[in-house]
């Protein structure tokens, strides 16, 4: 069966100094690695001080975001190979800010899935719907789309490993978590659109993560849900004491 993955996600937040204390905060005091994985997903200068001061503590190291070229002139732009080179495990792709504030389309989406692969990072897939969309009852259709989009050209193989993970919008630092029903019912979806398109193995094999206002109080009623396999964690994945509290559920 499929491993828990717990991955924060701090979005635009801390210093190199917080990192430090971050790490400090956490040491010795993760999960067994062979019960929950666990990710930290950081801004792109604490990436490498995240792998290097590891230390004896298993997380994994993600970017929360990277570009499909490989080197080049592309001004700012971080590639799948730096990332592989420096020892980053994960890419978040297609997170919502970076949709709405960025203009990231699914199919620049589907060219750093592709890029990653291709280097050996493994990407972590955001999809998720506006509350618009929540209320007009679209979620399931544009979610669908939203993955075929994502997924496309890529192999059996490669989606095996693939972690996705369904934010809803209106639960993204909101407070709102979605109810541990609709967040199943939605990922439950994720998931029989990799079994349509890659049959029942590779669907078994994804891993699927629910994000939107998660907590250290909220998780274990997700975790305990068939088809959530993890969570992806914003605000409650900054201090050490509520990121540690996402792992005991
Ligand atoms: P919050 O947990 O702050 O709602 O953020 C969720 C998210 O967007 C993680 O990627």
């Amino acid at each position: 069966s499929r491993k828990p993955f717990i991955a924060g996600n701090w979005k635009m937040n801390h210093n190199l100094k917080d990192t430090f204390a971050f790490i400090a905060g956490i040491d010795g005091k993760l999960p067994d690695p062979e019960k929950i994985e666990v990710a930290i997903a950081a801004p792109a200068l604490y990436l490498v001080p995240l792998v290097h001061h590891r230390g004896k503590n298993t997380y994994k190291v993600s970017a929360e975001n990277v570009y499909f070229e490989k080197s080049g002139a592309f001004t700012g732009e971080i590639s799948p190979e730096m990332l592989a080179a420096e020892g980053i495990e994960y890419s978040i792709i297609g997170h919502s800010e970076r949709r709405e504030y960025f203009h990231e389309t699914d199919e620049d989406i589907n060219k750093k899935a592709h890029a990653l692969f291709a280097a050996g990072v493994t990407p972590i897939l955001c999809c998720g719907e506006t509350l618009e969309t929540f209320e007009s009852g679209k979620t399931a259709e544009w979610v669908t789309s939203q993955i075929e989009a994502g997924l496309k050209d890529l192999t059996a193989e490669q989606v095996s490993k693939l972690v996705i993970a369904y934010e809803p919008i209106w639960a993204i630092g909101t407070g709102k978590t979605a109810t541990p029903e609709i967040a199943d019912e939605t990922c439950g979806v994720v998931r029989s659109i990799v079994e349509k398109l890659y049959g029942k193995e590779v669907s078994e094999a994804v891993r699927i993560q629910y994000g939107g206002s998660v907590k250290p109080d909220t998780i274990a009623e997700l975790m305990a849900k068939p088809n959530i396999d993890g969570a992806l964690v914003g605000g409650a994945s900054l201090q050490p004491d509520s990121f540690l509290g996402l792992l005991s559920f």
